[in-house]
């Protein structure tokens, strides 16, 4: 393994330590062997059911060395395994009632989810997994990162890649659609992310000339990576079409003096599970694209909402491909879903006196700011996924936006 840099003693022999791999740094539980040498540990070894232990013993807030704990709900449980899913960190499930996720790809700092995810509970947000505790550590005197997180477990939740894909596909399998189920799931996740905003207004700020010139830089600049980065097809359409996109995008340069919060970041379906009690949002770790010291910056509300918005086209564009359904129907399963969310998403932050918080203009700039980094994505990591960016590219660009925005 990497070299160590640093470690927390949980109980003896048994410990969360930062290594430093060719990789990055990690943060990894490790158990002790009876001739004293420390080795990885696995779901079974029982550190997750030791760090349970401590934080069930800890007060709200302590400081150890370099790490911070916050413990909210912890109690004891025991009985390992493995999250069953792929996922780029290490989870682990303690006696069913717990998700432990070590922080095997750890961030540089600063980390925007423990912030948020404390405004979220003291601000009684519900409509997420329990948050039960976490660990931060802060490597000499650079940021904080998060290094553990510790959530109430959800038995049998899915994302919106499972959930939304299976309920588009559904609706949109005759000619005929059938939207009742997929409106009535996008109205509640609507509703929920505008719970989510009103939770976060607390943090609310004005956004500066600077941070519009840098959403304008950095999304003409995700431009020229698409560019250079898709398919021919997609390529002709970018040069084709570039001084209109030119022109949406040039739009987020005009966002100064508007409002921003410590939104969510990198809000899609994928981070909106279903589980019998509904649907909560997950993974405040902010947007990977982004520098770390930009990954804690307020947002305004609409960019999440476009992240959104945007993932129901993208669901509608895996359910094509995986399941039997009928072109029109679908494209009016698409236009539904995207609607109620919009609109259950501007109804319920008015309802709750935060309709000062989204301005709608620049929510098509931002869709299509999501749909270039997924095509800069797919190239470099996921060529796979790149027939999504490919056909919501045009979907998008002929969108009718009379009316609607
Ligand atoms: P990663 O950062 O490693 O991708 P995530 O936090 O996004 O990890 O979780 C990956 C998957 O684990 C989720 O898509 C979901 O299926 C499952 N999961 C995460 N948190 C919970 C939870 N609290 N209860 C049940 N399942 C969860
Ligand atoms: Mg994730």
């Amino acid at each position: 393994m990497g070299r160590e840099l640093d470690a927390l003693d949980l109980v003896d022999g048994k410990r969360l330590s930062i290594v430093a791999g060719p990789d990055g740094m990690a943060a990894v539980p490790e158990v002790q062997a009876p001739d004293g040498s420390w080795w990885r540990a696995h779901p079974g070894d029982g550190v997750a059911e030791a760090l349970l232990t401590m934080l069930a013993a800890a007060p709200e807030t302590s400081t150890t060395g370099s790490f911070t704990v916050r413990a909210w709900a912890a109690h004891s449980v025991a009985g390992e395994r493995a999250i069953a899913v792929d996922q780029t960190n290490e989870s682990v499930i303690v006696g069913e009632a717990a998700v432990v996720k070590w922080a095997t790809h750890l961030l540089q700092g600063p980390h925007p989810a423990p912030h948020r995810i404390e405004v979220l509970r003291a601000n009684g947000f519900r409509s997420m997994p329990t948050p039960w505790g976490l660990i931060t550590w802060r490597p000499g005197d650079g940021p904080e990162t998060l290094v553990v997180n510790v959530d109430g477990y959800l038995p049998g939740a899915v994302d919106g890649w499972t959930w939304a894909v299976e309920l588009i596909a559904e609706a949109a399998r005759l000619p005929a659609p059938r939207t009742a189920a997929v409106v009535a799931a996008a109205t509640d996740v609507g509703t929920m992310v505008a719970e989510l905003h009103s939770a976060l207004s607390i943090t609310a700020a004005t956004a500066s000339q600077a941070d519009a010139d840098r959403w304008c830089a950095a999304a003409f600049a995700t431009l020229d990576q698409a560019q250079a980065l898709s398919s021919s097809e997609t390529a002709d359409l970018l040069r084709e079409r570039r001084d209109e996109i030119e022109r949406t995008l040039g739009g987020l340069g005009a966002l100064a003096g508007g409002p921003v919060i410590e939104g969510h970041g990198d809000l899609h379906v994928g981070q909106v599970l279903q589980h019998a009690g509904g649907y909560v949002v997950t993974d405040f770790d902010g947007n990977p694209v982004l520098p770390a010291a930009e990954r804690v910056l307020p947002i305004p509300a609409v960019l999440d909402v476009a992240g959104l918005a945007q993932s129901l086209t993208h669901a509608a564009i895996v359910a094509r491909r995986h399941h039997e359904v009928d072109d029109r129907s679908l494209s009016a399963v698409e236009q539904a879903a995207r609607q109620a969310f919009l609109k259950s998403y501007a109804g319920r932050l008015t309802e709750l006196g935060h309709a000062g918080l989204y301005d709608a203009a620049p929510l098509r700039a931002f869709r299509l700011q999501q749909v270039l980094r997924e095509i800069v994505y797919a190239a470099r990591h996921l060529p796979r996924w790149m027939y999504v960016p490919d056909a919501a590219l045009p979907m998008l660009l002929d969108e009718r936006t009379i009316g609607a925005p």
